[in-house]
């Protein structure tokens, strides 16, 4: 061992910070504890980057990166309808007969069967049929005949899934066998808000976790104290609308933007209306949901997209006490926020005179 303490440790315990800082004051070469450590991954679906900031009490941060790409897989295999050997593919394919589920993926159907039934349906994780028939689980885009769509939509029901326990208490679901489920509109939060929990319970105090499709775990601020700074997207072009601060919070965008396909001229996109079984059209381009929640601003930014402003906004005041702030886009451009995010949002550069409503 050398004299030195270990790089990383030397501003560590409490003891020395105030050494440390005077150090720094001095010049004397104070060496940094919040080293980045960062990974960017396919998962889901989408694009991911983790980035920590530091080590925790007992775990060094790049291992804590580590972990959580690791539990990022995991949650995939066992949570994603396209993969053949998933707990939701076993279930979809099932024909009625109870299924045994992990306790991650129970807990998960769980909440997101909470959010389908306070939504109204507006959420519903039973879309599945729909938005494979409409090519968005399989790239192989198609517009279905109003009578696939009718039969589509009389099995979007997510009534019909029942979670239950086996003799030993272990979590099990049964699924109508003409019911199919995917869990895509809340898993990227879900496994946002999980690790989020890890990263506090191992002491890593500053780290932005982005799931992709702007699903965003911010724990803590910036390692200068500031808040996280992240950019709401421009439903209609390629830039950034806006600026969100994020502090210890999560985030959820549901935009028509994300993934689409085009014919004769029309946009067709993957966020579906459980109603019609076909791209819920409400007048919003994107909705962005923040709370302390992953798995609620991930849910309710898909289902406030379907519910459209006014419905949308209604719900937001109906249920005040779930703890979210909402952006809504509309297909006009125009901005409208709830109050609660008056000191966090703000317009971009070339975005100033875009008019934003806050809401009451
Ligand atoms: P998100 O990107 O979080 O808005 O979730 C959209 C994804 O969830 C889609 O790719 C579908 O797999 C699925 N989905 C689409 N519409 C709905 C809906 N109304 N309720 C629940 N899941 C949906
Ligand atoms: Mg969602």
């Amino acid at each position: 061992m050398g004299l030195l303490p270990h790089k990383k440790a030397l501003c560590r315990p409490l003891a020395l910070v105030l050494t440390c800082a005077l150090m720094c004051a001095l010049g004397a070469g104070c060496q940094q504890t919040d080293e980045k450590h960062e990974t960017t991954i396919f998962a889901m679906d989408t694009v991911m980057t983790l980035t920590v900031y530091g080590d925790g009490e007992r775990i060094g941060g790049q291992e804590a990166l580590d972990e959580m790409v690791e539990t990022i897989y995991l949650l995939e295999s066992r949570q994603d309808a396209t993969r053949e050997d998933s707990e939701i593919a076993r279930l979809n394919q099932s024909g009625g007969e109870t299924v045994p589920l992990s306790g991650e993926t129970a807990d998960l159907l769980g909440q997101a069967l909470e959010l389908c039934a306070l939504t109204g349906g507006a959420l519903d994780i039973t879309a599945y049929p729909a938005a494979e028939t409409w090519g968005f689980t399989t790239g192989e885009y198609r517009v279905p005949s109003d009578a696939e769509l009718e039969e589509l939509a009389g099995r979007i029901d997510y009534t019909q899934v029942q979670l239950g326990s086996s003799g030993e208490l272990l979590p099990t679901a049964t699924l109508a066998s003409d019911v199919e489920l995917d869990l895509g509109a809340v898993a990227k939060g879900y496994a946002g808000e999980q690790l989020g929990a890890y990263l506090k319970r191992v002491g890593i105090t500053s780290a932005l976790l982005d799931l992709g499709q702007s699903t965003i775990q911010a724990v803590g601020g910036k390692p200068d104290g500031s808040p996280w700074r992240i950019g709401i997207q421009d439903p209609a072009g390629e830039g950034y609308l806006g600026v969100l601060e994020l502090e210890d919070q999560a985030m959820g965008t549901s935009g028509g933007y994300q993934r689409y396909f085009e014919e004769d001229g029309v946009h067709y996109w993957h966020i579906i209306d459980p109603a019609t079984a076909a791209p819920a059209r409400s007048g919003l381009a994107s909705v962005t949901v923040v709370g302390p929640s992953g798995l609620t601003c991930d849910g309710l930014s898909t289902a406030l997209f379907v519910m459209g402003l006014e419905e949308g906004t209604a719900f937001w005041r109906a249920h005040r006490s779930l703890d979210f702030d909402v952006i809504f886009i509309s297909d006009d451009g125009s901005v409208s926020i709830t109050p609660g995010l008056e000191g966090s949002f703000s317009l971009a550069d070339g975005y100033q005179d875009r008019e934003v409503t806050v809401l009451s």
